[in-house]
């Protein structure tokens, strides 16, 4: 039986949108690129409206996926959930933990899917992590999350912001592997922020967690120049397990350094025609958890004035 493909809105046309979404969509049969939402971002030979509410009039569609900053995701959620769709999040998910209980509580009332999505969990390394960690004694984990805003965010102002998340807007990628490759929960002890004069949110960040026995530290930095660090060392009662690049790298104790295919949109928008099918929520809000407990805890230190 021919099952008709999903007429999907995509929101907010900037970098994610167009680096991975627009590929991944393209790459899936399950969905057709119906419209477009955007202020100022079009996509060539698709219907390009402003917002969700005048893309929802105009234009008949089954499901939304929302690329745009996390302030002021929650609001377009709410009105696509209102409008009857399904609904799939960028991370981070919103820019508060009540919000995304609120778009949990409004996606089952107008029986729609509901999709947070934390790509990093799709990188190649981290599936064959957690298999590997799942019966090994955890010993102490360190992150170290160190990326140049300059290169990687030019001018995007709106990162520094209020919800913007600063430095955790990558951060968050490191703590969703890590809530999803650890056997036990996590738990924030105690935190740093460096937060630039007239910014609201930090460009740096050291945060000691606790999964079990295990000690867990956290280093992320949005001044790193030279190399790029996204990784994560887990030892254990077996030797040291390395994921570097992000998640898309593993090497377990003894063995040579592996990695496959970079497939992890393409999962994303797999696992969201299903929940669409099924109608179905799926919300970790652990990641988002860690993040706020840190912005509850931490000690913010005052540094100089940052400018892209
Ligand atoms: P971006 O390049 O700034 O694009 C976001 C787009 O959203 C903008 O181009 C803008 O298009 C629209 N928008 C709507 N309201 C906005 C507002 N108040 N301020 C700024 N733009 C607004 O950002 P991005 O890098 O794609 O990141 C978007 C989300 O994806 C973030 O949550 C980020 O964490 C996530 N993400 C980013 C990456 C990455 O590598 N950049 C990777 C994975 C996930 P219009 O002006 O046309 O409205």
């Amino acid at each position: 039986m021919d099952v008709e493909p999903i007429k999907l809105g995509l929101v907010g046309i900037g970098k994610i949108a167009r680096d991975q979404h627009l590929p991944a969509i393209a790459g899936n049969d399950r969905f057709v690129l119906a419209a477009t939402a955007s202020r100022q971002g079009r996509v060539d030979g698709v219907p390009g409206y402003y917002d969700i509410a005048e893309m929802a009039s105009a234009c008949p569609l089954d499901a939304v996926s929302i690329c745009t900053p996390p302030d002021g995701r929650y609001q377009q959620a709410l009105a696509a959930i209102e409008a009857g769709l399904h609904v799939m999040l960028e991370k981070p998910p919103a820019t508060t933990l009540s919000q995304v209980e609120a778009l949990v509580e409004a996606a089952r009332a107008a029986d729609v899917a509901l999709f947070t999505t934390w790509h990093s969990r799709e990188a190649a390394g981290v599936g064959p992590a957690r298999a590997w960690l799942a019966d090994k004694r955890i010993e102490a984990v360190r992150i170290d999350w160190k990326e140049d805003i300059r290169r990687w965010h030019p001018g995007q102002e709106w990162i520094l912001g209020p919800g913007g998340f600063g430095v955790f807007d990558p951060g968050i990628n490191a703590l969703s592997i890590t809530t999803s490759i650890l056997p036990n929960e996590l738990c924030v002890e105690s935190a740093t922020m460096d937060v630039p004069a007239g910014r609201a949110s930090p460009i740096a960040a050291s945060v000691q967690m606790r999964s079990a026995g295990a000690d867990v530290r956290a280093e992320f930095d949005f001044l790193q120049t030279g190399p790029q660090t996204w990784s994560i060392e887990v030892d254990t009662d077996h030797g040291t397990l390395r994921l570097t690049e992000g998640g898309s790298v593993i090497q377990r104790p003894g063995e040579k350094e592996q990695t496959d295919l970079d497939l992890e949109y393409a999962r994303l928008y797999e696992r969201f025609a299903h929940l669409v099918a099924e109608r179905a929520i799926d919300v970790d809000l652990r990641p988002l958890r860690l993040v706020a407990d840190t912005f509850l805890i931490a000690d913010r230190r005052s540094v100089s004035e940052f400018l892209f």
